[in-house]
């Protein structure tokens, strides 16, 4: 930045920041130098990830500054809990409309205390004038060869997920009704606001399922997390593994807000197309059945059998994902999954 008041306020806005950072032995240089240094665990693989937040497309705009802070870094975790990686380190690269410091500090506010929860360092990032947008960059470690990857799935495994689908896709459904439709089961203000302030922190603040992510490392084959709608998700294992899927539409499992804030038809739809789960969805043998129950009771986290990978179309790129109703009938929606650019 050129301008000098700019300049000053950036400075402040580092400033900032780097005095709430907490410290980790593996930081050798955090925030202050021109680039951060950092100790890899000898025999351990590097796993990065990166994702952004623009306001309006990732968040509603009238999200509050400590709910954006909490998804910059949770959307960002839980991709390398679905590699099953350990987190470790994460960068901030912030766009501000202004140097609002009440901002910045309820957005650190929310931001910190998910890095606190999961001992992960802020080493450095950038900060500039633009329109609101977060970018965060995660580091994590993981064993070779343990990793969690979208093209291991086999044909037989058992399909997981992990907490309950269409919560936050429900939320948004409440927050936009002309877009969306309006819900389905009573729709009086007072209900609707009810059930907003159950499913709309599931919107707002996803809780990133690291924990369980790297407990299933080496007993579950594939692992993606859920940002996209659990058919679009999904989609992306089956074709990375050249396998299909079958989804028991029956056994999503559902929180109870949900089920009673939308009717049958409308609440499958959210669960099987709605994105901003933030769940993983894991494929395992069916001989480690057993042994996934009673990880997702060590890790505090529902572990729920969806279906099943089948075999793929022949040409060894099936991509397929067949949805199956209570009757075992097909079920078909007209969308799979969000997507940017799309229509
Ligand atoms: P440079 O001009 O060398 O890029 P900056 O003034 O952008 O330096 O950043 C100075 C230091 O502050 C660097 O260590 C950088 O990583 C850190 N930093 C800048 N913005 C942020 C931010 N939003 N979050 C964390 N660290 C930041
Ligand atoms: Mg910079």
């Amino acid at each position: 930045m050129t301008d000098r008041s700019r300049g000053a306020a950036e400075f402040d806005l580092i400033e900032r920041i780097r005095a709430r950072v907490a410290p980790r032995d593996d930081v050798v240089l955090g925030i202050g130098d021109d680039a951060a240094v950092l100790q890899v665990p000898p025999g351990q693989h590097l796993v990065i990830a990166t994702d952004t937040l623009n306001a309006g497309v990732h968040f509603p705009v009238d999200t509050a500054a400590r709910d954006i802070g909490w998804k910059a870094l949770a959307v960002n975790l839980s991709d390398l809990a679905a590699m099953g990686a350990q987190p470790a380190w994460c960068t901030l690269s912030l766009s501000l409309p202004s140097a609002d410091v009440g901002w910045l500090d309820a957005f650190l506010d929310g931001f910190l205390s998910l890095a606190a929860q999961h001992q992960v360092a802020l080493v450095g990032g950038d900060t500039t004038r633009g329109p609101l947008s977060i970018c965060v960059t995660v580091h994590g470690f993981v064993e070779p060869g343990r990793i969690l990857r979208r093209d291991a799935a086999e044909v037989g495994d058992d399909i997981w997920v992990t907490g309950t689908l269409g919560d936050a896709a429900g939320a948004l459904a409440l927050l936009f009704p002309l877009a969306t439709g309006p819900e389905t089961s009573g729709s009086d203000a007072k209900k609707t606001s009810l059930r907003l302030h159950t499913l709309r922190p599931r919107l707002d603040r996803p809780t990133p399922r690291v924990a369980i992510g790297c407990a299933l490392v080496g007993i579950a084959r594939a692992g993606i997390d859920l940002s996209d709608g659990l058919l679009a998700d999904l989609g992306h294992v089956c074709r990375a593994s050249g396998v299909a899927a079958e989804v028991d539409l029956a056994a999503l499992p559902t929180s109870p807000a949900l089920l009673g804030a939308f009717d049958d038809e409308r609440r499958h739809r959210l669960q099987a197309t709605g994105g901003d789960d933030y769940e993983l969805c894991v494929t395992a043998p069916v001989a480690a059945r057993a042994l996934l129950a009673s990880i997702a009771g060590s890790a505090g986290t529902q572990l729920t059998r969806i279906g099943r990978i089948v075999v793929g179309d022949g040409n060894g790129n099936g991509d397929g994902v067949r949805v199956f109703d209570a009757n075992g009938q097909p079920w078909t929606s007209q969308r799979t999954g969000y997507t940017h650019f799309g229509d």
